[in-house]
């Protein structure tokens, strides 16, 4: 099972990826995980990504394709994968979907996350205050969800415009357990 998650940044589909994984006993590939744990290297990429990631602003596209590369052609992946937080921009979006035609990959389901932006900025400030994460603070919110906006929204129409059979639209309001259950029927109802 090959399943992508589109979503701003607070809308949850992080607990959810990881979630969903677990109960498909398939690996959640979640770029900024990935990104995070490259940090604690001391080396110059992790003091550039630690510059690019704290703004708010996106990695670029060579990183994160080669990154996505080296993973989805690993072992851990053969049985399946939970992209989340990649593709974010079209041209992340081109590299994947070749890269998906080069390899005779099929993509089984698209979640798209949607929720109001007042309530992902609570959510962030929220979750700033348990993790301390540093791009979580309040002066990068607004640079977090343009980003979403312009790079990863045009993505997501993407997407939904020539997958509609997988694409599905999840209310990222709602209760965890409420999501989980939901994603949890789509997956075994199979397409639309
Ligand atoms: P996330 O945990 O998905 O919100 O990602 C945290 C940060 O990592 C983002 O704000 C970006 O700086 C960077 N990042 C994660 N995934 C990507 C991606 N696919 N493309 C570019 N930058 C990314």
């Amino acid at each position: 099972m090959k399943i992508v998650f589109f979503g701003p940044p607070g809308s949850g589909k992080g607990t959810q990826a990881k979630l969903l994984a677990k109960e498909l006993n398939i690996i959640h590939l979640s770029t900024g995980d990935i990104l995070r744990d490259k940090l604690s290297d001391d080396d110059s990429l992790s003091i550039k990504l630690k510059d690019i990631m704290s703004s708010g602003n996106l990695v670029s596209d060579e990183i994160l394709n080669q990154i996505i590369a080296n993973k989805l052609i690993s072992k851990e992946c053969s049985d399946g994968f939970i992209l989340d937080g990649y593709p974010r921009t079209i041209s992340q979006s081109d590299f994947l979907l070749s890269f998906f035609k080069r390899n005779s990959l099929i993509l089984d389901v698209i979640f798209n996350f949607k929720i109001d932006f007042k309530l992902v900025e609570e959510r962030i400030i929220l979750r700033s205050k348990q993790e301390q994460r540093s791009d979580d603070n309040i002066d990068v919110i607004k640079t977090r969800l343009d980003k979403y906006i312009e790079e990863t929204y045009p993505v997501s129409q993407f997407f939904s415009e020539n997958f509609s059979q997988n694409f599905f639209n999840i209310d990222a309001s709602q209760e965890v357990s409420k999501i989980q259950k939901e994603l949890i029927n789509i997956i075994k109802k199979g397409q639309k």
